[in-house]
């Protein structure tokens, strides 16, 4: 990607990445420059957060919400880091330790939670109850909870790390199949639902993974490396391996893409007051049970029909030596 005697667009000294996208190259310094100017850029222009204020950033262990703790850290946010462990092997074991190098590199709070402990069973139970898709069984309990423990841990505003591959991803998705209500809603800031949902924001949202990858290696940040064993197959994937070939071949096609949707878009109205509560949580809901309680209801029935089915294998065997 780079030729040697490529010289910065910023600076004229020797770069060391380029970024067809956004037509240009970069040294070291340049780069972290561009990167810090692009997420103040998000902050300010989609007014996600207010000078200094305290924000709960979501630490997947992965280069994006490292990168992103760094970020706010270095603008003078007052940070604190919360991370899910999902428990599905080394490739957990590896994020869960990457975000406690990245709270130690930076002297702050992490925030730990088991996915496992919070809903009481493992996520592979509740896919196989409900004979849904991982990927979305995953996230649908991992936006619960963080939801509810931003509340918890008092804060006003939660950060993550999806970065512009992920949402120009899922607006070609959203597109595709005409959802509208998903296009309607479609913003880098989700205000909070009054007496609900956390208020998310997310500042990676003008950079994509190439800049994103180049600056957590430019900083030295403790990322995990790999991928989600379990994210193969996911719907998201194929929008964004789409809008990556688009890109390749005529750069910058993602930015425009996404970042000329939400000019030609322009913000949402305000989340309407959800009045309903889910009977088993509490969270706000339209039904009566929330979906993760539905979930989760299901998953304590599957358990219950599997416990009597091996106990009457069990029985049959017992009955078949006799
Ligand atoms: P993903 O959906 O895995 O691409 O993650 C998008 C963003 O969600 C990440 O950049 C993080 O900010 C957040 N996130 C994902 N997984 C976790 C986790 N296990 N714990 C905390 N935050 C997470
Ligand atoms: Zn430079």
């Amino acid at each position: 990607m780079t030729d040697p005697g490529m010289k910065c667009s910023r600076c004229r000294q020797p770069a060391q990445h380029r970024f067809p996208q956004h037509n240009v190259r970069f040294c070291h310094a340049c780069l972290e420059l561009f990167f810090q100017r692009q997420v103040e850029k998000a902050i300010r222009k989609f007014a996600m957060l207010e000078p200094g204020q305290p924000v709960l950033v979501a630490i997947s262990g992965g280069k994006d919400s490292l990168s992103l703790w760094q970020v706010l850290h270095d603008l003078g946010y007052q940070t604190e880091g919360l991370h899910l462990a999902l428990d599905l092997g080394p490739f957990s074991q590896a994020s869960l330790e990457a975000s406690q190098a990245m709270a130690q590199r930076l002297g702050l709070p992490l925030h730990l939670a088991s996915l496992g402990d919070l809903a009481g069973c493992t996520v592979q139970e509740v896919v196989w109850a409900n004979r849904r898709q991982f990927c979305s069984v995953c996230g649908t309990l991992k936006r619960h909870y963080m939801n509810r423990l931003t509340a918890e841990l008092g804060f006003a505003t939660l950060a993550t790390g999806h970065n512009l591959d992920d949402e120009a991803g899922r607006l070609l998705g959203n597109m595709i199949h005409g959802h509208s209500e998903h296009l309607a809603r479609q913003w880098p800031v989700l205000e909070s639902t009054p007496g609900g949902f956390a208020r998310k924001v997310k500042p990676l949202c003008r950079l994509g993974g190439p800049e994103i990858k180049a600056y957590a290696q430019v900083r030295g940040l403790p990322v995990a490396e790999g991928k989600c064993p379990r994210s193969k197959g996911a719907t998201l994937t194929y929008y964004q391996e789409a809008m990556a070939l688009l890109d390749q071949r005529m750069p910058g096609t993602k930015r425009d893409f996404y970042l000329g949707f939400l000019r030609s878009k322009g913000a949402p109205p305000p989340p309407q007051p959800l009045e309903g509560r889910c009977q088993a949580c509490g969270s706000p809901t339209l039904a009566g049970t929330c979906t993760v309680c539905r979930l989760l209801e299901r998953t304590g029935q599957w358990r219950q029909e599997k416990a009597l089915e091996r106990q009457r294998d069990l029985e049959a065997g017992l009955l078949a030596t006799e």
